[in-house]
């Protein structure tokens, strides 16, 4: 095994150490009742590199809830269906300084949600999907995500997403007061569900992890030739990512760690650093903000160790 490789995995297992320290200091998601279960002491770490070898650490090998990973799919897909201008006149990009599904700047502040990484600005992009039927959309949604996540047989969790479609009221507030600003019009609940069903994809953190290296690679699936996404496209996720990817922590995060992130509420976190690597983390414990608290201390370990600071 090269030097190189083995430096990797050994700063991945220290990642994990130092994550593993911080289990029982964050709460378990308790505004998706059906992810309230899982064993909290899950840590699973991956790292992909330029080339396409994925590395992985922890103690969990499973697939998780993606969450709030998803929004930046679905904004891919809107962007493709609707194109950048369209999306971007119905959408902001700047941090909301809010939670993730608050109400109050749509109603106080401005009619269109503050960027695409947020609740609202993810139903947004869920109602720029063109199709017959919600199937119809979905599918589409979910042949991008498996061609992303580099597996085709991707699948939502019905029991995650009937959850949230039966608990989320304030989603439900927020996808009709969009009606109400006259950003969208049409079908709210089928908005609210398409955006629920990515919530509840489930994939593993090396297939996260590998999604984030096409990030990191600008659009090049990392080890081919081949483009999945527009360079473009890459540096505007990455630069939404760096700024509003982790709620209301991302300046901490910033400082902490330093490199473009996206965090979602089942515990994991999707990292890209431009030409260096895909990282991905999870363990469902989170902050008061919605971040997993393990995931951050094990990204802020690499960073630092492995050099990955791209800010
Ligand atoms: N499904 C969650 C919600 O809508 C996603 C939020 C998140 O990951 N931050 O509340």
């Amino acid at each position: 095994m090269k030097s190189e490789n083995i430096k990797i995995h050994k700063i991945l297992d220290e990642a994990y150490e130092s994550a593993n320290a911080l289990v029982g200091t964050g709460q378990m998601p308790d505004f998706i009742p059906a992810l309230e279960d899982i064993d909290p002491k899950r840590i699973s770490i991956s790292l992909t590199d330029m080339s396409g070898n994925t590395y992985c650490a922890g103690n969990y090998d499973g697939k998780f809830s993606i969450q709030s990973i998803s929004k930046i799919i679905l904004l891919e897909l809107a962007i493709r269906e609707v194109g950048e201008e369209t999306v971007f006149s119905k959408i902001g990009v700047e941090p909301s300084g809010t939670g993730f599904n608050s109400l109050f700047r749509l109603e106080l502040l401005e009619k269109k949600p503050a960027n695409p990484f947020i609740n609202p600005g993810a139903m947004v992009s869920a109602s720029c999907i063109k199709g017959r039927s919600l199937e119809e959309k979905y599918e589409k949604f979910r042949n991008l995500a498996g061609e992303l996540l580099g597996n085709p047989d991707i699948s939502y969790s019905k029991e995650v997403c009937h959850c949230e479609m039966t608990t989320g009221h304030r989603n439900r507030a927020l996808a009709s007061l969009l009606i109400a600003n006259g950003i969208y019009d049409g079908d709210p609940e089928e908005y609210l569900e398409l955006y629920y069903r990515g919530c509840a994809f489930y994939a593993s953190t090396s297939e996260v992890s590998r999604f984030g290296a096409i990030l990191a690679n600008d659009g090049i699936k990392p080890g081919t030739e081949t483009r999945l996404l527009p360079k473009h496209h890459c540096e505007l996720f990455r630069s939404l990512m760096a700024t509003c990817g982790m709620y209301d922590s991302t300046g901490k995060y910033a400082v902490e760690v330093g490199i473009p992130a996206k965090s979602g509420s089942g515990g994991g976190i999707i990292a890209a650093a431009r030409g260096k690597a895909g990282l991905a983390v999870y363990s469902p414990e989170l902050d008061g903000r919605g971040n997993s608290v393990c995931g951050m201390q094990a990204l802020k370990y690499i960073s630092e160790h492995l050099n990955l600071r791209t800010y």
